[in-house]
Protein backbone atom coordinates (compact mmCIF):
# COMPACT_ATOMS: atom_id res chain seq x y z
CA UNK A 1 0.00 0.00 0.00
CA UNK A 2 1.21 3.18 -0.88
CA UNK A 3 0.03 6.04 1.19
CA UNK A 4 0.42 9.74 0.18
CA UNK A 5 1.14 11.98 3.39
CA UNK A 6 -0.12 15.92 3.41
CA UNK A 7 3.12 17.74 5.06
CA UNK A 8 2.68 21.09 3.64
CA UNK A 9 -0.25 22.22 1.74
CA UNK A 10 0.01 26.15 1.71
CA UNK A 11 1.56 28.36 -1.49
CA UNK A 12 4.01 30.61 -0.72
CA UNK A 13 3.90 31.19 3.19
CA UNK A 14 3.07 29.24 6.08
CA UNK A 15 -0.46 29.99 8.25
CA UNK A 16 -1.56 28.96 11.32
CA UNK A 17 -2.41 25.93 9.48
CA UNK A 18 -0.54 25.35 7.04
CA UNK A 19 3.33 24.94 6.15
CA UNK A 20 4.38 25.24 2.72
CA UNK A 21 4.69 22.48 -0.09
CA UNK A 22 5.92 19.22 0.72
CA UNK A 23 4.01 15.73 0.21
CA UNK A 24 5.66 12.38 1.39
CA UNK A 25 5.05 8.91 -0.44
CA UNK A 26 5.81 6.31 2.12
CA UNK A 27 6.84 2.96 -0.23
CA UNK A 28 8.86 4.37 -2.55
CA UNK A 29 10.17 6.82 -0.01
CA UNK A 30 9.96 10.12 -2.23
CA UNK A 31 9.19 13.48 -1.13
CA UNK A 32 7.70 15.57 -3.50
CA UNK A 33 9.00 19.41 -2.93
CA UNK A 34 10.32 20.37 0.47
CA UNK A 35 8.72 23.34 1.81
CA UNK A 36 8.34 24.58 5.56
CA UNK A 37 6.61 21.20 6.12
CA UNK A 38 9.63 19.11 5.78
CA UNK A 39 10.04 18.58 10.14
CA UNK A 40 7.00 16.67 9.90
CA UNK A 41 9.09 13.92 8.10
CA UNK A 42 10.77 12.88 11.81
CA UNK A 43 7.76 10.55 12.62
CA UNK A 44 7.39 9.16 8.93
CA UNK A 45 10.50 7.95 8.15
CA UNK A 46 11.39 4.19 8.09
CA UNK A 47 13.54 3.63 5.78
CA UNK A 48 17.73 4.25 5.41
CA UNK A 49 16.98 5.72 1.82
CA UNK A 50 14.66 9.40 0.99
CA UNK A 51 14.36 10.48 -2.82
CA UNK A 52 13.47 13.66 -3.21
CA UNK A 53 12.24 15.28 -5.63
CA UNK A 54 11.99 19.06 -6.70
CA UNK A 55 9.50 21.03 -8.67
CA UNK A 56 11.71 24.43 -9.01
CA UNK A 57 13.41 26.15 -6.58
CA UNK A 58 11.04 29.07 -5.28
CA UNK A 59 11.44 29.09 -1.35
CA UNK A 60 8.30 28.07 -0.37
CA UNK A 61 9.25 24.63 -2.35
CA UNK A 62 12.93 24.15 -0.61
CA UNK A 63 13.12 25.91 2.82
CA UNK A 64 13.07 22.50 4.56
CA UNK A 65 16.15 21.33 2.53
CA UNK A 66 17.62 23.10 4.95
CA UNK A 67 16.41 20.76 8.32
CA UNK A 68 18.00 17.61 7.09
CA UNK A 69 20.90 17.57 9.47
CA UNK A 70 17.90 16.65 12.18
CA UNK A 71 15.79 13.94 9.77
CA UNK A 72 18.81 11.80 9.40
CA UNK A 73 20.47 9.23 11.95
CA UNK A 74 20.48 9.05 14.41
CA UNK A 75 17.34 11.51 14.72
CA UNK A 76 15.80 8.84 12.11
CA UNK A 77 16.87 5.68 9.89
CA UNK A 78 17.69 8.21 7.22
CA UNK A 79 21.15 7.58 5.92
CA UNK A 80 21.12 8.73 2.25
CA UNK A 81 19.46 11.28 0.58
CA UNK A 82 19.19 11.52 -2.97
CA UNK A 83 18.04 14.82 -4.59
CA UNK A 84 16.55 15.09 -8.03
CA UNK A 85 16.23 18.32 -10.24
CA UNK A 86 16.88 19.80 -13.39
CA UNK A 87 20.98 20.56 -13.50
CA UNK A 88 19.76 24.66 -13.28
CA UNK A 89 18.13 24.19 -9.50
CA UNK A 90 20.29 21.77 -8.37
CA UNK A 91 22.64 24.52 -9.01
CA UNK A 92 20.52 26.98 -7.51
CA UNK A 93 20.56 24.91 -4.27
CA UNK A 94 23.54 24.73 -3.69
CA UNK A 95 25.00 28.03 -4.98
CA UNK A 96 22.23 29.85 -3.37
CA UNK A 97 20.38 28.29 -0.65
CA UNK A 98 23.46 26.59 0.68
CA UNK A 99 25.82 30.08 0.44
CA UNK A 100 27.84 30.02 3.63
CA UNK A 101 25.86 33.34 4.00
CA UNK A 102 22.57 32.02 4.44
CA UNK A 103 23.40 28.51 5.81
CA UNK A 104 26.38 26.80 7.68
CA UNK A 105 27.07 23.46 6.41
CA UNK A 106 25.03 21.27 3.20
CA UNK A 107 23.58 18.12 4.43
CA UNK A 108 24.85 14.97 2.35
CA UNK A 109 22.36 14.95 -0.35
CA UNK A 110 23.58 13.20 -3.60
CA UNK A 111 22.54 15.24 -6.55
CA UNK A 112 21.22 13.62 -9.23
CA UNK A 113 19.88 16.32 -12.30
CA UNK A 114 17.36 15.04 -14.44
CA UNK A 115 18.25 15.50 -17.54
CA UNK A 116 21.29 12.64 -17.27
CA UNK A 117 18.48 10.33 -16.41
CA UNK A 118 16.43 11.11 -19.49
CA UNK A 119 12.79 12.14 -19.59
CA UNK A 120 11.45 8.90 -17.80
CA UNK A 121 13.65 6.85 -15.78
CA UNK A 122 13.30 3.63 -13.43
CA UNK A 123 13.48 4.19 -9.60
CA UNK A 124 13.43 0.72 -7.70
CA UNK A 125 9.87 -0.51 -9.14
CA UNK A 126 8.31 3.28 -9.40
CA UNK A 127 8.42 4.83 -12.45
CA UNK A 128 9.46 8.23 -13.25
CA UNK A 129 8.50 10.94 -15.85
CA UNK A 130 9.11 14.63 -15.45
CA UNK A 131 7.79 17.67 -17.71
CA UNK A 132 7.99 21.23 -18.11
CA UNK A 133 5.08 23.48 -16.97
CA UNK A 134 4.76 27.49 -17.24
CA UNK A 135 6.01 29.00 -14.06
CA UNK A 136 8.38 31.94 -13.75
CA UNK A 137 11.74 30.72 -13.61
CA UNK A 138 10.74 27.39 -14.62
CA UNK A 139 9.32 24.41 -13.33
CA UNK A 140 8.54 21.14 -13.45
CA UNK A 141 5.67 17.81 -13.16
CA UNK A 142 6.08 14.64 -12.02
CA UNK A 143 4.58 11.75 -13.07
CA UNK A 144 5.22 8.29 -10.63
CA UNK A 145 3.76 5.47 -11.87
CA UNK A 146 4.00 2.94 -8.48
CA UNK A 147 3.15 -0.94 -8.17
CA UNK A 148 0.31 0.34 -6.12
CA UNK A 149 -0.86 2.81 -8.35
CA UNK A 150 -0.26 6.05 -10.81
CA UNK A 151 0.01 10.04 -9.46
CA UNK A 152 0.90 12.78 -11.06
CA UNK A 153 2.08 16.21 -9.40
CA UNK A 154 1.82 19.11 -10.90
CA UNK A 155 2.43 22.56 -8.95
CA UNK A 156 3.44 25.34 -9.66
CA UNK A 157 2.09 26.15 -12.75
CA UNK A 158 -1.23 28.35 -14.73
CA UNK A 159 -3.49 25.82 -15.95
CA UNK A 160 -5.77 25.90 -19.15
CA UNK A 161 -6.98 22.71 -21.52
CA UNK A 162 -4.37 21.81 -23.57
CA UNK A 163 -1.37 22.89 -22.35
CA UNK A 164 1.03 20.75 -22.72
CA UNK A 165 1.22 18.92 -19.07
CA UNK A 166 -2.04 17.43 -19.27
CA UNK A 167 -0.72 14.76 -22.37
CA UNK A 168 2.21 13.53 -19.54
CA UNK A 169 -0.35 12.93 -16.83
CA UNK A 170 -2.86 11.32 -18.97
CA UNK A 171 -4.72 8.26 -17.17
CA UNK A 172 -2.83 8.78 -13.49
CA UNK A 173 -5.38 7.26 -10.68
CA UNK A 174 -4.77 10.62 -8.91
CA UNK A 175 -3.30 14.10 -9.50
CA UNK A 176 -2.27 16.37 -6.97
CA UNK A 177 -2.53 20.02 -9.28
CA UNK A 178 -1.87 23.62 -7.14
CA UNK A 179 -4.85 25.79 -6.99
CA UNK A 180 -3.42 28.93 -5.30
CA UNK A 181 -6.40 31.69 -6.11
CA UNK A 182 -9.89 31.33 -6.57
CA UNK A 183 -12.50 32.51 -9.27
CA UNK A 184 -12.71 36.25 -8.28
CA UNK A 185 -11.22 38.71 -11.01
CA UNK A 186 -8.69 40.07 -9.24
CA UNK A 187 -7.56 36.42 -8.12
CA UNK A 188 -7.17 35.29 -11.74
CA UNK A 189 -5.32 38.44 -12.55
CA UNK A 190 -2.85 37.73 -9.61
CA UNK A 191 -2.62 34.01 -10.71
CA UNK A 192 -1.84 35.07 -14.03
CA UNK A 193 0.66 37.82 -12.92
CA UNK A 194 2.71 35.07 -10.63
CA UNK A 195 2.32 32.01 -12.72
CA UNK A 196 -0.36 30.04 -10.63
CA UNK A 197 -3.57 28.53 -11.12
CA UNK A 198 -7.79 29.73 -10.14
CA UNK A 199 -10.16 27.10 -8.55
CA UNK A 200 -12.30 26.58 -11.67
CA UNK A 201 -9.32 26.70 -14.64
CA UNK A 202 -8.36 23.65 -12.37
CA UNK A 203 -11.69 21.79 -12.00
CA UNK A 204 -12.71 22.29 -16.08
CA UNK A 205 -9.08 21.40 -17.73
CA UNK A 206 -9.05 18.32 -14.98
CA UNK A 207 -12.43 17.13 -16.66
CA UNK A 208 -11.50 17.99 -20.31
CA UNK A 209 -8.53 15.62 -19.43
CA UNK A 210 -10.36 12.69 -17.91
CA UNK A 211 -9.03 13.04 -14.29
CA UNK A 212 -10.88 11.37 -12.00
CA UNK A 213 -9.22 11.99 -8.82
CA UNK A 214 -8.26 15.57 -8.17
CA UNK A 215 -6.34 16.78 -4.92
CA UNK A 216 -5.96 20.50 -4.46
CA UNK A 217 -2.87 21.94 -2.99
CA UNK A 218 -0.55 24.93 -3.00
CA UNK A 219 -3.49 26.63 -1.27
CA UNK A 220 -3.47 30.45 -0.45
CA UNK A 221 -2.06 30.82 3.58
CA UNK A 222 -4.23 34.64 3.55
CA UNK A 223 -7.29 31.86 4.24
CA UNK A 224 -7.49 30.13 7.12
CA UNK A 225 -10.94 28.92 6.17
CA UNK A 226 -12.14 25.27 5.10
CA UNK A 227 -12.72 26.24 1.35
CA UNK A 228 -9.55 28.91 0.91
CA UNK A 229 -10.23 28.44 -2.64
CA UNK A 230 -13.97 29.37 -3.33
CA UNK A 231 -14.37 25.48 -4.25
CA UNK A 232 -17.99 25.20 -3.61
CA UNK A 233 -18.60 28.08 -5.55
CA UNK A 234 -16.74 26.93 -8.39
CA UNK A 235 -18.51 23.42 -8.71
CA UNK A 236 -21.51 24.57 -8.23
CA UNK A 237 -20.64 27.19 -11.34
CA UNK A 238 -19.12 24.20 -13.37
CA UNK A 239 -22.08 21.59 -12.76
CA UNK A 240 -21.43 18.56 -14.08
CA UNK A 241 -17.95 19.41 -15.51
CA UNK A 242 -15.76 18.82 -12.73
CA UNK A 243 -13.90 15.54 -11.65
CA UNK A 244 -15.93 12.91 -9.87
CA UNK A 245 -13.50 13.01 -6.52
CA UNK A 246 -12.21 16.22 -5.73
CA UNK A 247 -10.21 16.47 -2.36
CA UNK A 248 -8.50 19.92 -0.41
CA UNK A 249 -5.42 18.88 0.51
CA UNK A 250 -5.00 19.74 4.43
CA UNK A 251 -1.74 19.23 6.49
CA UNK A 252 -1.48 16.14 8.46
CA UNK A 253 -4.18 14.14 5.75
CA UNK A 254 -3.67 11.12 4.02
CA UNK A 255 -4.27 9.05 0.89
CA UNK A 256 -4.22 5.47 0.60
CA UNK A 257 -3.17 5.83 -3.43
CA UNK A 258 -4.40 1.90 -3.91
CA UNK A 259 -8.16 2.81 -3.61
CA UNK A 260 -9.47 3.26 -6.96
ZN1 LIG B 1 5.11 27.74 -4.76
ZN1 LIG C 1 6.96 28.90 -7.61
Amino acid sequence: MTKLHCLGTAGYHPSESRHTSCFFLDTPSILLDAGTSVFRLKSLLRSKSLSIFLSHTHLDHVMGLTFFWDLLAPHTPLETIHLYATEAKLKAVETHLFHPDLFPVIPPFEFHPLEELGARFQLGSTQCTWFPVEHPGGAIGFRLDMPGGSLGYVTDTTCETGAAYWKEVQGVDWLIHECNFTDAPQERQMAIHTGHSWTSAVLSAAKDHGVERLILTHLNPLVEDRDPIGLEASKRSLGTHVPDHIYLAEDGKSFDLSVR
